[in-house]
């Protein structure tokens, strides 16, 4: 089986240094959170748009989408301008219900669930016209992770609980947002080798008392297009 395609996209590079405050480049923090995502994705084809301080076009960025069709283009960025929190974005031009609004709301979800312990304000589900997602021709994400420009939220960016929870969340939203079971063959040979234990990440999207419900959450899941999507059923 092919392996799903993700590209990760640090936003800006280069003599681009995108938000700065409190001795903070927004690039470098981009970027830092893609390796870190894209060292800890076993099972997924990780491409990424920049892999150092470099400045990329916004057309080369989309290009890259153009070439390598993923099943998600996830664009990383940082906020500043006055305000606090997290949020993600997609094209103001897609139909309601398309399948980018779908792995935005999994990737937003996990994303709040793992910085729960910072007590982040979530600022929503949105949409809006950048350039990397109104011109993708492939379901793209951005996220822009707090805001720099505020004491508090900078303050959480250089601690390195806070970046490693981030980083854990968007990996367990690209899993969600992919619909996909990581099996052992596709696993990273060290998580077999070491410890001969074999991993199996299933991604849980309700869990119901009347089969009935179940059913109606599959046929969702299915039309959403996860045709590997089914039911487990546990005796309580
Ligand atoms: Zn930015």
């Amino acid at each position: 089986m092919a392996k799903p395609v993700v590209i990760l996209d640090p936003g800006h590079g280069g003599y681009d240094p995108g938000a700065v405050a409190f001795g903070l480049e927004e690039k470098t923090l981009n970027l830092k959170l893609a390796l870190a995502v894209a060292d800890d994705l076993p099972g997924v084809k990780v491409l990424l748009t920049r892999d150092r301080d470099l400045f990329v076009s916004l057309a080369d960025r989309v290009a890259l989408s153009r070439r390598a069709r993923p099943d998600l283009f996830l664009s990383l960025h940082a906020n500043a301008g006055g305000g606090r929190g997290f949020e993600s974005f997609i094209s103001s031009s897609l139909p309601a219900g398309h399948r980018a609004f779908i792995k935005q709301k999994a990737l937003h979800g996990e994303v709040m669930r793992a910085l729960k312990p910072f007590e982040i304000i979530d600022r929503g589900l949105k949409r809006a016209a950048f350039y990397v997602l109104r011109h993708n021709p492939h379901p793209a994400v951005l996220i822009e992770s707090l805001f720099i420009d505020n004491e508090r939220e900078a303050g959480l960016w250089r601690d390195k609980n806070f970046t490693g929870s981030l980083a854990k969340g968007v990996v367990s939203g690209i899993y969600s947002a992919l619909g996909i079971r990581v099996e052992e063959d596709q696993s990273r040979e060290i998580d077999s080798g070491l410890n001969g234990q074999k991993n199996l990440y299933t991604v849980q999207v309700g869990a119901f008392s009347y089969i009935e419900n179940a059913r109606q959450r599959l046929s969702e899941a299915r039309e959403a297009g996860f045709s590997d999507a089914y039911i487990y059923h546990k005796q309580l």
